[in-house]
């Protein structure tokens, strides 16, 4: 057992401070990793806040976008060795039997995939699992994937959810060359989707409400910018999707979007976990056999095969870096829209 320096939310109404966590000691199976960097994902605060009314496990460590470096293996670890540079995302276990593990979607595992925080996790008698926002964390190997060290590491951190958030559904709907893909709303997923969709070969169209995020748009590789707030330009692009990639995280009217579709057209949403309103006009989907989706990350295969596709394509995520005692104010930050395009934390920031 080490005893870790972190910083966690204490309640869903209180500012992230300092605290210290207790990491199990590595058994068998398990890879011990430095934590070089944490990404900052909108879900973060979701949950630090209870805004999907789930959390109760405080003091709640978040952070899901981790890379480090291994410091110690159990003894039955195949392939990864001390000083390796690694990734951990959004879950650390799942039951590996159920037929979703056999598939390789363990995000979707039947009995439950283990969240990297804010989990109960029985195995290892933990009543809830912590975060990244800290220096060090254990993880099983099933868990844990290779960064290719050709990419810049501090701004590889994000592929771990944004990146393989978008990826998953490209994959799993097959985009790629030949597809009209809009992203809907540039902040750290989307901006990923925008690159990881273009490197698949798709025409790529930014969907946003910010006129001057969208110029950042193209240079991020988007072959063009519709304004969501233009209803003549959403009139004008109707029927004329394929794949629709919805990162909005509140509740929002979809309808104007799904009109963006073309016939046996569908868009995933990832974002707004929680009821949507107004409700779906039935018209507009059943006339074009259009389909809406959702999707959560990504499987673990899957989640490797991006990180190898990134290190092929040398993509990785705008990044802003900060210390971790800045996190509050860069909390606020990305629910203003203030940040091109992902939150970084430096752990070195955090001391014992
Ligand atoms: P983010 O960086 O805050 O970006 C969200 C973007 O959505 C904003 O930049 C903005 O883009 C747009 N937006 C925000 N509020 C909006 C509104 N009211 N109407 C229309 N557009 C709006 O967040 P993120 O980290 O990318 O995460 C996005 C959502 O995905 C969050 O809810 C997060 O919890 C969720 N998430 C889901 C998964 C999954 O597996 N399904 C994984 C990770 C995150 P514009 O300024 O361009 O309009
Ligand atoms: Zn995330």
């Amino acid at each position: 057992m080490a005893h870790v320096p972190a910083f966690a939310a204490f309640s869903e109404s209180t500012p992230l401070k300092p605290h210290t966590i207790n990491r199990r000691a590595p058994s068998p199976d398990d890879v011990a990793i430095d934590i070089d960097y944490c990404g900052v994902c909108h879900s973060d605060i979701h949950v630090a806040r209870n805004e999907w009314g789930r959390s109760t496990l405080y003091p709640l460590v978040p952070g899901h976008e981790i890379i480090g470096r291994v410091a110690a293996i159990g003894s039955r670890v195949i392939g990864f060795q001390v000083g390796d540079l690694v990734g951990v995302g959004c879950m650390v276990d799942s039951c590996q039997r159920c037929s979703a593990c056999d598939t390789g979607d363990e995000q979707y595992c039947e009995n439950g995939m283990v969240l990297t925080y804010g989990s109960e996790y029985k195995k290892h008698n933990v009543a809830s699992t912590q975060g990244g926002y800290s220096k060090h964390i254990v993880v099983d190997q099933q868990f844990v994937v290779r960064v290719p060290d050709n990419i810049d590491t501090k701004a590889a951190a994000p592929l771990l959810c944004a990146g393989v958030t978008m990826w998953s559904p490209m994959q799993y709907w097959k985009m790629g060359k030949g597809h009209r893909i809009g992203i809907i709303g540039l902040g750290g997923l989307g901006h990923m989707g925008v690159k990881l969709a273009k490197a698949l070969g798709a025409e790529v169209v930014m969907i946003t409400t910010s006129e001057e995020k969208g110029k950042d748009a193209v240079t991020l590789g988007a072959d063009s910018v519709l304004l969501s707030k233009d209803a003549q330009a959403m009139e004008a692009e109707a029927n004329s999707f394929d794949f629709l990639l919805n990162t909005i995280p509140v509740s929002h009217d979809m309808n104007p979007y799904v009109s963006l579709l073309a016939y046996d057209g569908t868009m995933v949403l990832v974002g707004a976990l929680e009821p949507l309103h107004p409700g779906l006009d039935g018209m507009t989907l059943i006339l074009g056999r259009k389909s809406i989706a959702g999707s959560v990350i990504g499987g673990i295969k899957e989640t490797q095969d991006m990180l190898d596709f990134c290190g092929k394509h040398n993509i990785v995520a705008e990044v802003e870096m900060i210390d971790i005692q800045s996190i509050n104010e860069a909390y606020e930050r990305m629910i203003k829209g203030d940040i091109k395009y992902r939150f970084v934390i430096d752990m070195n920031s955090l001391n014992a």
